[in-house]
C-alpha cells in the first residue's frame, strides 16, 4: 500500500448533546456528526482533516483547541450569535435503540456552509447529515473532488425526497444504516435495496448495522465487516459518524479510491467506531492515539482472518 495523503473536508453539526444512558445521565457533552468524524478521521490523518460548522457563543473554545491540537483546520467553523446546536436523546437498556426527546436546531438552523476559499480543494468530501440541498450547496463551492461521500437521515428520506434525490445523483458513496435504506429504497432486503440506491447515484454504498457490523456493495460486489466486540459499551453516540470518519480518514490517507482500499478503510472505520462506543461523548475517542489503534486493527485481524483457505472436505 502507498501512502499519499490528500486532504478531507468534514460537513456536519456540532453540538451539546444531553444524554440519558442506562449508566447515567449527561448533560451539555460536546458532540455532532462533524466533531465525532473528524476527530475520528485525524487519528489516521493527522494533517488534513478540514472542519465545516457552526456553533454558537456558548461553545467553548477549548473544544475548538482540541480539534486543533489534532491538527484540524478549524477555519471553516463559523461562531454565530445564539446558542449551540442541541440534541437530546435516551437510549434503551440494551443501547439497541434510542429515542430523540429533543433537538434545538438554534445557531443550525440559518447553517449555510460557506467553504473558506483556501478549503475548496479538498480532494476527499464527507457530507455530513445536513439538509440534502445543503449538501448540494457544498458540492458546488468545491472544486470537483476525487471522493464525496454522504449521510442522510430518517427525517429528510420522508420530508426531502426531492433533493435526497438530487444529492443521490451527486455522491460517490452513500453512508447509511439499515433502517434508512429500508426507507429509501421501500424495500426490506438488503442487497435488493441496495442495488435499487445504487442505480439512484451512489457507485458504492455503505450500510451500517450497529453491533451486526457493515455491509460495502460496490462494482466489485459485497464486501462485510463486523463490529467489533466490546465487553464494555457505554455510549453508541456518534459511533456512526467515527466510522464514516474512519473511513474517509484512511481512504484520505492513502489518496486511493480503489475497491481494495475502500475493503481496507472498513476495518478502520470499524475500529473508530468501536473506540467511539468504549466512552461517553468524544472522550474515548479523544483518547485513542496509534498505538491504540494498532493494537485494535491488530485484534481485528485475528477476529477475522483464520489464516487457512476455506477447503471442501473431499465428497
Ligand atoms: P450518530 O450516533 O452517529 O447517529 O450521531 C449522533 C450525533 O448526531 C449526535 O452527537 C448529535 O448531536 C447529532 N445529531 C442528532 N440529530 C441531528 C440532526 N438532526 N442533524 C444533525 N446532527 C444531529
Amino acid at each position: 500500500m502507498k501512502f499519499n495523503a490528500q486532504p478531507l473536508l468534514i460537513v456536519g453539526s456540532i453540538a451539546f448533546d444531553d444524554l440519558d444512558l442506562p449508566s447515567g445521565s449527561h448533560r451539555s457533552v460536546w458532540g455532532g456528526a462533524a466533531s465525532y468524524c473528524s476527530l475520528a478521521a485525524s487519528t489516521l490523518l493527522p494533517r488534513g482533516v478540514r472542519v465545516i460548522g457552526v456553533v454558537g457563543t456558548d461553545f467553548p473554545e477549548a473544544h475548538l483547541d482540541e480539534l486543533r491540537a489534532r491538527g484540524i483546520d478549524v477555519s471553516g467553523v463559523e461562531r454565530a450569535a445564539g446558542s449551540t446546536f442541541r440534541w437530546h436523546g435516551r437510549y434503551s437498556e440494551d443501547l439497541a435503540s434510542r429515542t430523540t426527546l429533543d433537538t434545538q436546531l438554534n445557531v443550525f438552523a440559518s447553517f449555510s456552509p460557506k467553504i473558506p476559499p483556501a478549503l475548496r480543494s479538498s480532494p476527499f468530501v464527507m457530507l455530513g447529515n445536513i439538509h440534502p440541498s445543503l449538501q448540494v450547496g457544498v458540492l458546488a463551492q468545491v472544486d470537483r473532488p476525487r471522493l464525496v461521500a454522504a449521510d442522510t437521515m430518517n427525517f429528510w428520506i420522508e420530508r426531502e425526497p426531492a433533493p435526497v434525490a438530487e444529492m443521490l445523483r451527486r455522491v460517490d458513496l452513500l453512508v447509511i444504516n439499515d433502517e434508512e435504506a429500508r426507507q429509501l429504497s421501500g424495500i426490506h432486503n438488503l442487497v435488493r435495496a441496495a442495488a435499487d440506491i445504487r442505480k439512484r447515484g451512489p457507485r458504492m454504498l455503505i450500510i451500517k448495522r450497529g453491533e451486526f457490523g457493515a455491509l460495502l456493495f460496490d462494482e466489485a460486489g459485497a464486501f462485510f465487516v463486523p463490529a467489533y466486540p466490546l465487553e464494555d459499551v457505554l455510549d453508541p453516540t456518534g459511533a456512526g459518524d467515527s466510522f464514516a470518519g474512519g473511513l474517509m480518514g484512511y481512504l484520505a490517507a492513502c489518496g486511493d479510491v480503489t475497491p481494495a482500499a475502500v475493503r481496507s478503510a472498513m476495518y478502520f472505520a470499524a475500529a473508530l467506531g468501536s473506540f467511539c462506543v468504549e466512552g461517553v461523548g468524544p472522550q474515548r475517542l479523544l483518547r485513542a492515539d496509534r498505538s491504540d489503534l494498532h493494537a485494535r486493527i491488530a485484534s481485528f485481524g485475528r477476529l477475522v482472518q483464520h489464516g487457512e483457505d476455506l477447503v471442501l472436505p473431499p465428497a
